[in-house]
């Protein structure tokens, strides 16, 4: 990759090993609480998410979250069952992989150096966190990661500046801190980015590159925009108009020639060219009309390319 310095590693570092029938690898979702409610994302996975849809009850998109289920539920227990704690132990010498989701999993630290802490292999152990980077992460539990094989840490990001607010918001300023600390305090880390491909950041690639670039981190492995939004699915980059879609097209275009291996670009390249899925379209508006309503929010305003096809 042109321009930003990647650590040189191969899929065979990080897979893992087993010939048996035990449990190698626990996939942990520890809650459902989350500090952010951004866009994309919906009250089953984040709990201030949660708190909107008592503003979007009388609404279209109120009644779309009802009618599929997806209400607000909150998820989170802060001990850890005795019997799951044994299991673990009793399994320590072949788990070789532990990753933590939320919500947001550092809003659930001390589970996770509970958990770290039942193991007894650490040194054999790969973590892997994904994080929305608003959480300093506590002394002790960067101590215990340290004894860690790996932390694989994942960070996401859908935007520069404006858009990262709109979507997320915060601030990039506040996460950049964060990230650096992490990325500095942790030797046995890896640092990727997650950047989710959605109808309001198709613009907005190759401004995340520079920022991450900007960041100047020695142990950045991956930058992927190869996740998209399942659901809600009217945030799906196929639901907008081809012609403004045309238009993403000609920016990554130019980006791909300073980029040619990423392939993630070349994806989305194809995506955007792929038919309009025009049955969703009426939702995506809805849906941004209604929650820039309740959040004072317009993205006609910063975005008006895009904006103008959502009035
Ligand atoms: S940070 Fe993650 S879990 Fe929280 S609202 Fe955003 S996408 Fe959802």
């Amino acid at each position: 990759m042109k321009g930003i310095k990647k650590l040189d590693l191969y899929e065979s570092d990080l897979k893992i090993e087993t010939s048996t029938q035990d449990i190698v690898w626990y996939d942990i979702r520890l809650s459902n609480q989350c500090n952010l409610k951004c866009r994309h994302c919906y009250p089953a996975l984040s709990t201030s998410w949660g708190e909107d849809i008592k503003f979007l009850k009388e609404t279209e998109t109120g009644k779309l979250f009802t009618n599929n289920k997806i209400e607000y539920t909150y998820l989170h227990n802060d001990e850890l069952d005795e019997k799951f704690i044994s299991e673990i132990v009793n399994n320590s010498n072949f788990i070789q992989r532990i990753e933590f989701k939320g919500g947001e999993p550092l809003l659930k630290q001390n589970l996770m150096i509970k958990f770290l802490k039942s193991v007894n292999n650490l040194e054999k152990i790969q973590v892997d966190i994904c994080s929305n980077g608003t959480i300093r992460m506590k002394d002790e539990l960067t101590d215990t990661l340290n004894k860690c094989k790996l932390l694989n840490m994942a960070f996401s990001v859908e935007g520069s500046e404006v858009i990262f607010k709109y979507i997320r918001g915060i601030s990039l300023n506040k996460i950049e801190p964060i990230i650096k600390e992490i990325h500095d305090n942790i030797k046995n880390i890896i640092v990727c980015f997650r950047i989710t491909q959605m109808v309001y950041n198709i613009f907005e690639f190759p401004k995340v590159y520079d920022w991450i670039k900007k960041l100047n981190l020695t142990k950045l492995y991956d930058i992927s925009i190869q996740n998209y939004v399942v659901f809600p699915e009217f945030l799906n980059v196929r639901t907008l108009p081809i012609e403004i879609r045309k238009e993403a097209q000609q920016i990554l275009d130019v980006f791909i020639k300073s980029h040619p291996t990423d392939f993630t670009v070349k994806k989305l390249q194809k995506t955007l060219g792929e038919s309009q899925l025009i049955e969703y379209f009426n939702l995506t508006k809805t849906f941004t009309r209604d929650l820039d309503n309740i959040r004072n929010t317009s993205f006609n305003d910063i975005e008006p390319k895009i904006g103008k096809y959502l009035l």
